[in-house]
C-alpha cells in the first residue's frame, strides 16, 4: 500500500511539474508540448535530473549548470503540494474516472490562470464518456446543452458577463458527474473562496472562476468521498 500511495504521489508531483510549465508557456503563448524543458533564462534543454519532481531542484544546486542563474524555487511547493494533494484525493476517493477529471480541473485551472480562457473540448470529451458508461436521457441533454452553449457561446453573454463558457461547460459536467446538490455545493464553495480572495483578486478581472470550481469539487469529493 505504501509503494502504491508512494507512485501516486510521484505522478501528482510530475503532474505538479507539469503544471507549472502549462503556466509558464500558456501566458507567453507557447506550446506546451516543445520543446523540452529548458532553463527559463538561457533556453538551454535541462538534463533529465533536473526533471525528477522535488528532488531536482536540489540535485542542480537551484542553478542552471549552463547561465548559473537561480532557477526559481517555486517548482518545489508546487510539485509538493500536488503530490501530496494527488496522494489525500486517491486515498479519499478510489474512483479512475474521478482521478482522471480531478487531472483535467488542476490542468484547467492553471490553463485558466494563465490566460484566462480554456479549451472547451476535453471538458465535451469527459462528458461523452460519461454519457456512454452512465448513458442516461440527463446525460445526453447536458452534453447536448454544452456543445450548444460551445458553438454559440453567446448565450452565456447573454445570461451574465460574469461568467465564461468554460465555467458554464464545467457546472454542466459536474452536473453530469453528480447530483445538482452536489452541484450547488461545488458552486457555493467557489464563491466562498472568491469573496474571501477578493481583496487580492479584484484587479485581476475578469477572475478566473475555473481553479476555484475545482477547489469545490475536490473539497466536496474529499469530504463526501463520492458523487
Ligand atoms: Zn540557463
Amino acid at each position: 500500500m505504501i509503494r502504491f500511495f508512494s507512485l501516486i504521489f510521484i505522478l501528482g508531483a510530475s503532474y505538479g511539474s507539469f503544471l507549472g510549465l502549462v503556466v509558464f508557456r500558456e501566458q507567453r503563448s507557447l506550446s506546451i508540448l516543445h520543446p523540452r524543458s529548458y532553463c527559463d533564462f538561457c533556453s538551454f534543454p535541462l538534463p533529465l535530473r533536473a526533471l525528477i519532481p522535488i528532488l531536482g531542484f536540489f540535485l542542480m544546486h537551484g542553478k542552471c549548470k549552463h547561465c548559473q542563474l537561480q532557477i526559481p524555487i517555486y517548482s518545489v511547493p508546487l510539485e509538493l503540494s500536488i503530490g501530496s494533494l494527488t496522494t489525500v484525493f486517491v486515498a479519499q476517493t478510489f474512483d479512475l474516472l474521478l482521478f482522471f477529471v480531478f487531472f483535467l480541473l488542476l490542468f484547467l485551472s492553471a490553463e485558466d490562470l494563465a490566460t484566462k480562457s480554456l479549451n472547451s473540448m476535453p471538458i465535451l470529451i469527459v462528458q461523452i464518456v460519461l454519457l456512454l458508461i452512465h448513458p442516461s436521457f440527463s446525460s445526453l441533454l447536458l452534453l447536448f446543452l454544452a456543445i450548444l452553449i460551445n458553438f454559440f457561446d453567446m448565450v452565456p453573454r447573454l445570461i451574465t458577463r460574469q461568467f465564461g463558457v468554460g465555467d458554464i461547460l464545467l457546472i454542466l459536467l459536474f452536473l453530469q458527474i453528480g447530483s445538482w446538490v452536489f452541484t450547488v455545493k461545488i458552486i457555493f464553495i467557489a464563491c466562498c473562496f472568491v469573496i474571501l480572495l477578493y481583496p487580492f483578486i479584484k484587479n485581476k478581472f475578469p477572475i478566473p472562476f475555473v481553479p476555484f470550481l475545482s477547489a469545490g469539487f475536490i473539497i466536496i469529493l474529499l469530504i463526501q468521498k463520492s458523487v
